[in-house]
């Protein structure tokens, strides 16, 4: 499928167009935004629309009450194996983390103890940067390798498959398998990355992999009864629910989780689904709060919820007169979220044309990692700062090059994990980190955060950002106590918090759930408004320059992602500029040969299904107004599939084709190349589509506004959507490239639109 032909053939007025992607250009700059001016072809969309045709219509009336309940039923199982087996991934995620990295601290601080007078200080050096090396090549390898897919977060991925576009890989069993070993080695290898975004994913994964109830990767495990769930819809709920308990587990937060399965894939909510969700990242945090108990010593004392959390604000508040503060650091944190993304893009595109290789992207991973140990290291030894022990119980003070009954406070903080750094900075007492501490380790935290996020290893985003605004926070609480001193409200950990929730909102730009997520995170429900405001103001500061990390990453790997509301200066377009002209279409009975012909020339997914049209008039014309015939319902792609290689040809009643066979084949159809017909079949037999097409598609009129198609695939979750003129007759197709490939940038008060060419798979 060429670019050029895609491209609708009505003109659009209003609009700057930029349909060619021009091959020749050399240079990188130019060659990077050329690339991002292409939707990539690569995505299929998810079908969220179900399909009534005759089999399935057959199977609703004979199925019993009984059987429905049953199914309903079945839908909690899931939900409920989703929760625990999520909880379960995360406690080992984070019981593997803590032992690894304690047992890499006490090594390195008897290195550092033993050289500390003897000046061979370049031993705990590279006994750091071994270990880390090492952990880090191990993840890597693992994800460069094996499964690219794995690397990252995970978010932006499980936020397009919500939306509905199929990310290869994405739910796969061996996608879980490297991001759990790969995220306990990157975080044990002391790169700044956290564990909560990679669980999320995971969570998902474990979601997908129970409701279908067997596996790719061991074909002989299948387990029939929950053979029902075997559809984009069931699935796709099931995905939400497993996003859910995995937020719900790392930050133990249940109703934050599932306003994030809203806030990211919002177009399929109802009641009953709402409450399934509910349930599994309800069993999601109980379980890991079970095992967390007995880990920690103390079986069924049920007080650690989540992976991570911000450590007691239980006595802290604030009053109204801080509130401009917090606006003000709202402010701060959208200017450095947006500062963040901006040298995270360039370094993406960068990566895309340069480090593609396995080989590269390991070794990028590993130097990352070198240079995170190197200059924590060095960062010891160029600011050492001593204060006097305050608390000589507490395990992470480490002496260093100070006196006895000091400690180095830069030491403390990077001898231990980055979640460990966050709560540190939040509770730590006003005279643990000097201001010239947390001026180096924010502006280090930054820069290697921002290097590191992309990476060919799991990752999450979460921890670094919360560490670089809790540093900076801190820092504005030491000003105001400068400004202010001996004035109870000015509370170190407050500030740090609201820098910390500052940060992560410029950084990612979620609102509804990352409130949530934080107030939970704190257990402190006063906290509500302020981190409200934060997020707010962080988020509408930085979309004045760019669009969030996860956005940014979804646009530039060229997915067609649709947003919650349509453009508002889109608002003029019509169907007919919108759709695809020539369509291609099949008649009721059409014949196999043909359609042989139509599934291995072309790459759609979807057909019109049409009477009163002859197919050899079609290519002779390219007259706009053409119309093929009047339409009737619409066959997918993958359902010729399952017919052509059942063979069902002529009388289709004889062959007993059930909605099962269609389930047993989801969801890796035979391609068309694999599938053979004989010359004799090709000429002779007829395949006869009515029973098989679904006759309630929806389809809207060649005069309908864009934001009502929008709105149809959007809250449908569409995958095709036929355009008929008003004798009911198909002129053209519209799909969710159609509409994504309109893009809206916003740079300051200024909004362009350039429609994006789609390119071949
Ligand atoms: P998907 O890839 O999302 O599963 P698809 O392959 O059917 O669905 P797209 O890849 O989104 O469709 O379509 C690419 C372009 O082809 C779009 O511009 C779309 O309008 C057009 N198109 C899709 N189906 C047909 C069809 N049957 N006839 C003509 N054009 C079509
Ligand atoms: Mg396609």
């Amino acid at each position: 499928m060429d670019s050029s032909e895609t491209t609708p053939l009505l003109s659009r007025p209003n609009i700057p167009v930029n349909h060619m992607y021009d091959e020749d250009e050399s240079d990188f700059e130019d060659k990077a935004n050329a690339t991002e001016k292409i939707l990539s072809g690569e995505y299929e969309s998810l079908d969220y629309d179900g399909c009534e045709n005759v089999l399935y219509q057959m199977e609703e009336k004979k199925k019993s009450v009984r059987e429905t309940m049953v199914i309903e039923m079945l839908r909690w199982l899931v939900m409920f194996f989703v929760g625990v087996l999520t909880g379960l991934v995360a406690s080992l995620i984070d019981f593997c983390v803590i032992k690894s990295t304690a047992l890499k601290f006490s090594i390195i601080k008897q290195y550092v103890e033993k050289c500390v007078d003897k000046e061979c200080m370049e031993i705990p050096l590279l006994v750091w940067v071994g270990i880390n090396g090492g952990l880090v090549f191990v993840a890597a390898v693992l994800t460069a390798c094996f499964e690219p897919v794995a690397a990252g977060s995970g978010i932006p991925q499980i936020k397009c498959y919500l939306n509905g576009v199929k990310v290869p890989h994405v739910v796969r069993l061996k996608t879980i398998v490297v991001k759990v070993i790969g995220v306990v080695c990157s975080v044990a290898g002391g790169l700044i990355v956290g564990k909560e975004g990679p669980m999320i994913h995971s969570g998902a994964v474990i979601a997908a992999g129970i409701s279908q109830g067997r596996s790719d990767t061991f074909r002989k495990f299948d387990l029939k009864i929950f053979e029902f769930f075997r559809a984009d819809t069931e699935k796709r709920d099931f995905v939400a629910g497993g996003a859910a308990a995995g937020v719900s587990a790392a930050f133990g937060a249940p109703v934050g989780g599932v306003l994030f399965s809203l806030e990211e894939g919002a177009s399929f909510w109802n009641q009953a689904l709402a409450w399934r969700i509910f349930f599994a990242s309800m069993m999601s945090t109980f379980t890991l709060n079970v095992i967390q108990s007995y880990i920690q010593g103390i079986p069924w004392d049920l007080s650690y919820p989540g992976l991570f959390n911000f450590g007691s604000f239980d006595t802290t508040t604030y009053s109204a007169f801080e509130i401009p503060i917090f606006i003000l650091m709202g402010v701060l944190g959208g200017l450095l979220g947006a500062l963040f993304n901006k040298f995270n893009y360039i370094l993406t595109k960068f990566r895309k044309r340069y480090i593609n290789q396995s080989r590269d992207q390991v070794m990028e991973a590993m130097i990352v990692a070198i240079i995170t140990a190197t200059v924590g290291y060095f960062s010891l030894y160029f600011n050492n700062n001593c204060s006097p022990m305050l608390h000589n119980q507490d395990p992470n003070s480490v002496q260093f090059y100070c006196n006895d009954g000091q400690y180095s406070s830069t030491a403390s903080i990077l001898f231990q994990s980055p979640e460990d750094s966050v709560k540190s900075l939040f509770h730590e007492s006003k005279g643990m980190y000097s201001p010239s501490t947390l001026i180096v380790y924010c502006l280090c935290v930054f820069l290697l955060a921002c290097w590191t996020y992309g990476l060919y290893v799991p990752s999450g985003l979460f921890i670094p950002s919360l560490l670089v605004g809790a540093a900076w926070g801190r820092l504005v609480g030491i000003c105001l106590n400068y400004i202010f001193p001996n004035e109870d409200w000015v509370d170190f950990g407050k500030y740090s918090l609201i820098g910390a929730a500052a940060q992560l909102g410029g950084i990612v730009r979620m609102t509804i759930s990352l409130t949530v997520i934080i107030m939970e995170a704190t257990g402190n429900i006063t906290f509500g408004l302020p981190i409200m405001i934060v997020l707010i103001v962080a988020k509408w500061v930085g979309d004045i320059f760019n669009e969030g990390i996860y956005d940014m990453h979804i646009h530039i790997q060229g997915v067609p992602l649709l947003g919650w509301e349509p453009s508002s200066v889109l608002t003029n377009l019509s169907a007919r500029e919108v759709m695809s002209h020539p369509v291609s279409v099949f008649r009721m009975k059409e014949s196999v040969g043909r359609i042989m012909e139509v599934l291995k020339t072309e790459t759609h997914n979807g057909f019109p299904v049409v009477e009163d049209h002859n197919p050899d008039l079609q290519n002779s014309s390219e007259d706009e107004d053409m119309s093929f015939g009047t339409y009737r319902g619409i066959i997918l792609r993958s359902q010729l599939l399952v017919l052509l290689k059942q063979r069902v040809f002529g009388d289709n009643e004889a062959h007993g084709l059930t909605t099962k066979d269609f389930r047993d084949a989801y969801p890796k159809f035979t391609p068309i190349r694999r599938i053979h017909v004989t010359q004799y079949e090709r000429e002779n037999c007829e395949m006869n589509l009515e029973a098989y097409m679904n006759p309630a598609a929806y389809c809207v009129t060649d005069n309908a506004l864009f934001p009502r198609i929008f709105k149809l695939f959007r809250a449908l979750g569409l995958r095709h959507l036929v355009v008929v003129n008003k004798h009911h007759q198909v002129v053209g197709m519209v799909t969710r490239k159609d509409l994504a490939r309109y893009k809206v940038t916003k740079k300051l008060w200024k909004v362009s639109v350039e429609e994006l060419a789609i390119s071949t798979q």
